[in-house]
């Protein structure tokens, strides 16, 4: 088993013009040209997919959007659907991000139709999942992570290959706080993860499922993360940034 390729997956928020975007697009995939061994990703706004699958253009860095629209076409001021996200040159999309569940009333119920909207798209659905600090200290972390898998995946068979689906763990505590997981702790989550995606999907897609680990990754972290046996890359959000911090993460090996 564990034929994995780790995934290094860039989420660039609301930040960087279009213009920014595409110039630091081109920087990074200049900067981990050549590297093996690990796909890389990175979402940057809506506004900048264009530009930025322009400037990836010939690289093996792939592109990703932040959210998406179940519908695939109709009256929703401000959204995009997944065919749209595909016809820019996506090929992956994160949803559920605990920043859009926060700030904008994401649930377990939409996060399911967009997952199962963007494979229908054939897209690579990155599925983010994490506990607040409440819950870690009322010690409800993996109840937290089994309900969002549970009603995320609902219903949800990915036929669009093995690595169509993507988890990340990112606990709402450590994202853009500086404060990271353990190694220990963010390995428990993470076997705890997969036993229940065997539950969900099977032995075999939870074995080739990627599990990511997000929360203030950086250079100096990203190693020790990524020698534990669950943990199959990293969400990385402030250092995904800086095309140069970017790609020190990338190449952690
Ligand atoms: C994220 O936004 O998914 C994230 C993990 O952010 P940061 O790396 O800045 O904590």
């Amino acid at each position: 088993m564990d034929a994995r390729t780790p995934l290094i997956a860039g989420n660039w928020k609301m930040f960087k013009t279009p213009q920014e975007a595409a110039r630091d697009a081109a920087a990074l995939a200049e900067l981990v040209k050549g590297v093996e061994g690990v796909d890389v990703m990175i979402a940057p706004t809506f506004a900048c997919l264009v530009p930025v699958a322009q400037a990836l253009e010939g690289s093996a860095v792939a592109l990703g959007a932040q959210n998406m629209h179940w519908e695939t076409e109709g009256a929703y001021t401000g959204e995009l659907s997944g065919p749209m996200l595909k016809a820019a040159g996506c090929s992956h999309v994160i949803i559920g991000h605990s920043e859009r569940r926060q700030y904008f009333g994401e649930t377990d119920e939409t996060v399911n139709k967009k997952i199962k909207a963007a494979l229908e798209a054939g897209l690579k659905a990155v599925l983010c999942i994490g506990e607040t600090e409440e819950e870690r200290d009322q010690e409800k972390t993996l109840n937290v992570l089994d309900k969002q898998l549970k009603d995320g995946l609902k219903d949800i068979f990915p036929g669009s290959g093995e690595d169509a689906l993507v988890v990340a763990y990112e606990p709402v505590w450590a994202i853009g706080t500086g404060k990271t997981a353990t190694d220990d702790q963010a390995q428990e989550a993470h076997a705890f993860i997969r036993k229940v995606l065997a539950e969900l999907l099977g032995k075999d897609l939870a074995k080739s499922t990627r599990i990511l680990y997000g929360g203030s990754v950086k250079p100096a972290n990203i190693a020790a993360l990524m020698s534990k046996p669950d943990i199959d890359g990293g969400l990385v959000g402030g250092a995904s940034l800086d095309p140069e911090t970017f790609s020190q993460i990338v190449k952690f090996q």
